[in-house]
Parts: structure tokens; sequence; C-alpha cells
């Protein structure tokens, strides 16, 4: 057996070893019981794919409640080192500390690694409860800007010396006359840059090209918040225009509606998708949570800000079975790092009871493996869940709502994927 190893970055290329060293979280509540059943459905795949060739070598990092109770510490120093240095992770849900000055971990992490891509593909796998009538046609993938926006935690509370400070500001640029309460009004900043905004699109762009997705679309209130949200718009725009002959953008069609008529713009559309190009268009935030619930099949793939994205993942989630199921990364694709992570929280009331559903946690490694190269592992675990929900053999969460179903523990779920993984030839 070789030698365990780190990735490493050659020539801006990750570079995975047969056996590379991968650090996990387990997270907090439901997270160890679900992390060890998703440890268990990898390691098959991989060995089911690559036998004694490859092995991946899980190390364990502490973060959370975990960490709180054995340091007194919710995220060590030693935990963002070793995250750093190892480049790929992957986690379970972590309790959010509450009180004065503590900061969410997930946010922390993902501000400290510089983690700006939320990636979260959102598909539908037959046999799934959903509200909607046609959720097979959901296959959307959101990239959800990580790093600014609202989220980005300058928040200053009534009455406060910084939020007197905002408001003689306002007074000084006439401006005061806006706030509609201005002496009890608590104030949060929304940086939004142009570098931030381009890289985002850029990822999405890139992702869209890789996977022949057909569209890439802007989703922004910049008829609301211009010189924020609008100009996330304009620099999303700029951003596609460096990928030209790659893409067709609305702004081109528009350009050639304006000078030859709808008909000629109609018709350079068509081509550039036969052409096989990414078409590149926007949306303000409203319509597209009208226009993903009537038309999901107009949208490929979503690039947006922070808080736009947060209520589009979860949405989106919904519509094809909820968050027990739906996985996400947090990525640079730049430094190459990434944590890979469980979407829903810690679910702390049904903790240690072996019951909930490890899906979003296994579908998250599927998309590691994706992010490693490791391809045939991630379409072999994705294939033995599809089978799974397909056969209904599924957890308490499915299982409540699908009156033929087999309800399986989280366990139980692990190793029917594990047989389903092992059986198929
Ligand atoms: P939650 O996601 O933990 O639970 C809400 C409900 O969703 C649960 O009661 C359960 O019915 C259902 N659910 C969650 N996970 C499920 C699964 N795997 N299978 C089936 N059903 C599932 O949200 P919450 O109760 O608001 O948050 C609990 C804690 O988790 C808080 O401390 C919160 O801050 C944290 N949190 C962490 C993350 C993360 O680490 N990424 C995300 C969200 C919330």
């Amino acid at each position: 057996m070789k030698q365990p190893e780190k990735l490493k970055i050659i020539d801006e290329q990750l570079i995975v070893p047969d056996n590379p060293i991968i650090p996990f979280i387990a997270g907090d509540g439901i997270g160890p019981e679900i992390w060890q059943a998703a440890r268990r459905v990898f390691d098959s795949a991989v060995n089911k794919i690559y036998g004694n060739d490859r092995q991946v070598h899980w190390k364990q990092v502490l973060a959370g409640g975990a960490s709180y109770q054995e340091s007194g510490t919710w995220l060590p120093e030693e935990t963002l080192t070793t995250l750093k240095k190892y480049l790929v992770a992957i986690k379970g849900p972590l309790t959010t500390p509450v009180g004065e000055g503590h900061r969410s971990i997930n946010v922390t992490l993902r501000q400290e690694l510089d983690l700006f891509a939320c990636v979260r593909p959102v598909q539908y796998y037959l046999g799934t409860p959903s509200p909607v009538k046609h959720p097979e046609n959901v296959d959307i993938t959101v990239f959800r800007e990580n790093t600014e926006d609202i989220y980005a935690g300058i928040d200053f509370e009534s009455g406060s010396a910084g939020a007197k400070k905002l408001l003689q500001l306002l007074k000084d640029n006439h401006q005061i006359d806006k706030v509609r309460f201005p002496e009890t009004s608590s104030f949060a900043i929304k940086p939004v840059s142009s570098e931030g905004s381009k890289r985002i699109v850029r990822a999405a762009l890139n992702y869209a090209i890789m996977q022949k997705k057909g569209s890439v679309t802007l989703v922004h209130k910049g008829n609301i918040m211009k010189k924020t949200e609008g100009s996330f718009k304009k620099w999303g725009y700029e951003a596609a225009a460096e990928f030209k002959k790659q893409v067709f953008t609305s702004v081109e069609y528009n350009q050639i509606r304006q000078k030859q008529g709808k008909i000629a713009a109609d018709e350079a559309q068509l081509q550039a998708k036969k052409d096989g190009k990414v078409l590149v268009n926007d949306i303000i935030a409203d319509n597209f949570f009208q226009q993903s619930l009537l038309h999901p099949e107009n949208f490929d793939v979503i690039a947006t800000l922070n808080l736009n994205g947060d209520y589009i993942s979860d949405a989106l989630a919904a519509q094809v079975g909820g968050i027990g199921i739906a996985p996400g990364a947090n990525i640079n694709y730049q430094t190459k790092r990434a944590i890979f992570e469980a979407t829903h929280g810690t679910a702390p009331q049904f903790a240690g009871q072996n019951k909930l559903n490890p899906t979003s946690l296994i579908l998250s490694g599927a998309m590691l493996f994706e992010y490693i190269g490791w391809n045939k592992v991630a379409l072999e675990i994705k294939n033995a869940v599809t089978i799974a929900i397909e056969k209904q053999h599924v957890t308490v969460d499915f299982a409540a709502v699908l009156p033929q179903a087999t309800e399986l523990s989280t366990s139980g779920f692990a190793d029917y994927l594990i047989e389903l993984i092992t059986k198929r030839d």
C-alpha cells in the first residue's frame, strides 16, 4: 500500500495522489452518525472502482461543539492550519455558537479560507417526495457568492457608536430622510466588489462550459439596489465577455436586436445555442423565484450574491425533496481549497438516534470525488442513491410521506447503499 500523501498544487493544477489524505469534521448533533454512514459508503465506492490501487485516508479535525467541549474553542487554529494545508476537506453540520461575540463557524471557515463560491447542485432523484408537480424539471446549479454582501458581518446595533457614526455620514450626505426611524435603527453594510462579483461569475461560467450546460443566469436586485446588485450584474456581463467565443450574452442579443431587429437577434441566439455556446442572461431575484417554480427547466446555472443565494438554494432544494438530501460545497477555484458539506443543520433533537438522512453528506462526498477527478466513484455513489430512492428504501424523513417505503435507519441506509455498490456490475 502506498504512503498516504496530501493533495498538491503544481502549475495551478490540483494534483491528487492515489492515497490522498482528506480531513473531515464529523460535526455536531446528528453529524457523527451521518458521517460514519457516509464514510463507509465513500470507502466502499472507492474500493469498488479502484480496488487496492487507491484509498482515501480520512484525517479527523475538530470544530464546533465537540471541539468546544474538548479544548474550549469552537474553531481551533490547528483545524484552520490543517484545512489550509490539505486543500480539500469534508464536514458534517456544526452548531452555531450562541451569544455575544460568536460568529457562525461555517461563515468563519468560508471567510478564513476565502472559499468564495458556495456551489449547490439541485437535481431531482426519482421517487423523492416533492411538493411540486414536475420536480424532474429542476436541474439547476447555484453559484452563491460567499464572502461579500450583507453576510459580510458588518452590523451596527441601534444606538451603538458605529450606528451613530453612520447616521452622521447619512446626515452629511443628505440621505438621512431615507431612514424612516433614524435614532432607533440598526444598520448593516453590504459590500459588493468587482473582483468578488467577477470571480463568482467566472466560476459559474467555467462550470457551465465544462459541464456543457445551456445557460448561466445572473440573479440580482439591481432594479432597487443599483450600486451594489446592479453593479454585480454589470460586472457579471463584463466577466462573461472575457469568455468571448464560448458564450452568447443578453448584451450581444440586445445589440443585434437594436441594429437588426428581433428576428435577427433570435436567429443569432439560436445559432449560438447550436454552436454549443453558453447563453448568459440575467433576471431580477423576485421574478426568479416565480419563474423557477413555474418553469425551472429554463435555468441551468445561477450566479448570485450571498443573500439571494441563501434563499434560492433552499427554495430550489425544497422543490426536489428538501435539504435532507441537498449537497453543497464551498470552493476557491484559484487556491483550489474546498470544503464539501451537508447543507442541513445539526438537528440536535435527533442526535444519537441513528434515524435521519445521511444523503446530503453522501452526495456532498460525490461532489468531492468529482472535484478531485475520481468521477467514476462519484457516479457509483450517485447511482446507488438513485436506486435506493427509486426502490423506496429510505430514512424516516422520506418514509413518513411514502406509504410503500421501507424505512431504514441512518446506518441501515448506508448498509443498503453499500450492498448496491458492491453487488452492481
Ligand atoms: P436543522 O437543519 O438542524 O434542522 C431542522 C429540521 O430539518 C430538523 O428538525 C429535521 O426535521 C430536519 N432535518 C435536518 N437534517 C435532516 C436530515 N439529515 N435528515 C432528515 N431531516 C433533517 O436546522 P436548525 O434546527 O435550525 O439548526 C440546528 C443547528 O444547526 C443550529 O445550531 C444551526 O445554527 C446549525 N446549522 C448548521 C448548518 C451547517 O453546519 N451547515 C446549517 C444550518 C444550521
